[in-house]
């Protein structure tokens, strides 16, 4: 058995912003079958503590970035965590990483660093006795952990996944001291950024090996325009660097047991969902495909193209239902258009038994990104039989097949992706959607296609079990 330190900032189901979380709270089960026993290293949010059940505390420190903190050990919806319960640091109202207003906490950069250098002190000491063989960081807010194995001068290695590189975690070089790090090392072979201090850069130079959640991102990550900054850094490492597509937790997103939708196993069975998410979203009947969407409403989610394409789809018959939260101005924006027309509904929020619902009503999927990672939902879609109407960028490249007349011939389609990615191209995607679905034996094969695709975790645990074997063997 590999032992797996997992270093996180979110963990479904037990608190998630995005599809970091899907992540943590999957992963985890999916190694077990390959050999791994993972634990992982998550904060104390107060919107977490009370439905721990019972912990026990592990570890106490007398001053953890500010105040006094335990480690609390405890097994919880299959998995098993260590939670850095440090109320100074973890304990108030508002989200993760913001207060109410989404202004991001000011004390981020300690934050983190505190659940980083935990999972360095686990790694040094343990945790009741529990020892890793391997740490594995997820994005900026597990970013210094290797500065702090090597301050503590721990050999475990650690593995560091990408999972967006849009977040930094840079904050002021003054801090130096406060977050413990050492100024011999604020250069830039190791964590220094254009004059700050970064998370993410600690952790893109100190891992022993870097993934990121899939294979076109490994490659866009490489350039100026997708690395932001970091695609210098990255081509230095790129030896170190693999992609490795995320997959979904198919219990979770099981259209035959989910307990928020009317079961089905073909995709016959979406018609009454279809109805029923048209009534919850207070749609009419349309002729054209019932598009749905789900996601952080930001920049990189490409709604404001949605918004300019929006009249190609209506034109087609289409309708659209989509369910987000995120920039005031997209908000503002969407529900304008629901507003003007009927075939647009829109529900500002967060909702996870609805996006559910979403999957099993809709048609199409859409998810028209200007970079994306990996993406989940076309991924929920494929399962669902609700097909990806996709940017060809990122993960959405990978997991997607487009309907192309050799695609279609062949009988291998899956969904829709358009390129370059703009407004222009995304409205004739919806063109093509509207056509394709117009052709009710095309449409029907894409759907069994897609539920048949291979959407789990097994083939990719296997791959993070390899690395983890290889890091083990090379550090023996
Ligand atoms: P990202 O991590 O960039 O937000 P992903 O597609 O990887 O994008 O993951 C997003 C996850 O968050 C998915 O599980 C998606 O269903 C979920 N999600 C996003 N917005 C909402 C929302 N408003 N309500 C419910 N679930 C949401």
């Amino acid at each position: 058995m590999t032992q797996v330190l997992f270093v996180v900032s979110e963990c479904a189901p037990l608190i998630k912003t995005g599809g970091l979380a899907d992540v943590a709270g999957a992963l985890p089960q999916a190694l077990a079958a390959h050999g791994c026993k993972v634990r992982t290293v998550l904060p104390g949010y107060r919107a977490i503590m009370g439905g721990l059940g019972k912990t026990k505390v592990v570890e106490r420190y007398d001053d953890l970035f500010g105040g006094p903190a335990t480690l609390r050990a405890c097994s919880v919806h299959g998995l098993d965590l260590l939670i850095v319960d440090a109320p100074h640091l973890f304990d108030r109202d508002g989200g993760i990483y913001g207060d109410a207003a989404g202004l991001d906490w000011p004390d981020n950069p300690e934050r983190f660093a505190a659940l980083s250098y935990v999972a360095a002190m686990i790694a040094d000491k343990g945790a009741a006795g529990w020892v890793p063989d391997i740490v594995h960081g997820h994005d900026w807010q597990a970013g210094l952990t290797p500065e702090y194995l090597h301050a503590l001068g721990v050999a475990v290695p650690f593995v560091f996944t990408v999972h967006n590189i849009a977040f930094h975690g840079n904050t002021s070089a003054e801090r130096l001291q406060d977050l413990r790090l050492s100024s011999d090392r604020f250069d830039a072979d190791h964590f220094e950024f254009w004059g700050q201090i970064s998370a993410l850069k600690a952790a893109l130079a100190g891992a022993a090996k870097i993934t990121t959640v899939s294979q076109t991102y490994a490659q866009e990550l490489l350039t100026p325009e997708f690395g932001i900054g970091m695609d210098g850094i990255l081509r230095a490492r790129r030896g170190d660097l693999l992609g490795i597509v995320n997959g979904i937790d198919e219990d979770v997103w099981n259209p035959a047991t989910d307990p928020d939708i009317k079961p089905y196993k073909t995709a016959a069975g979406k018609a009454a969902n279809k109805t029923a998410l048209r009534k919850t979203f207070g749609l009419g009947k349309s002729d054209g495909p019932l598009c749905v969407l789900v996601s952080r409403l930001t920049e990189q989610k490409g709604i404001d193209l949605l918004l300019r394409a929006l009249p190609e789809l209506l034109a087609g018959g289409g309708q659209l239902a989509l369910l987000g939260s995120g920039a005031p101005e997209l908000e503002v924006a969407l529900l304008e258009a629901a507003s003007e027309h009927p075939n647009v509904a829109v529900k500002i929020g967060y909702d996870e038994a609805l996006s559910h619902k979403m999957m099993a009503g809709g048609d199409a999927i859409l998810v028209p990104s200007r970079f994306e990672p990996c993406g989940l939902t076309q991924l929920y879609g494929l399962r669902y039989g609700t097909l990806p109407l996709v940017a060809l960028t990122g993960g959405l490249a990978d997991t997607v097949i487009n309907a192309s007349p050799a695609a279609l011939s062949s009988g291998v389609a899956t969904g829709i992706q358009f390129n370059p990615i703009t407004a222009q191209a995304l409205g004739d995607a919806f063109g093509r959607l509207c056509a394709l679905y117009a052709q009710p034996t095309v449409w029907k094969k894409m759907q069994s296609n897609a539920m048949k695709q291979a959407v789990g975790w097994d083939t990719s645990a296997a791959e993070y079990a390899g690395i983890y074997a290889q890091l083990r063997t090379a550090a023996a």
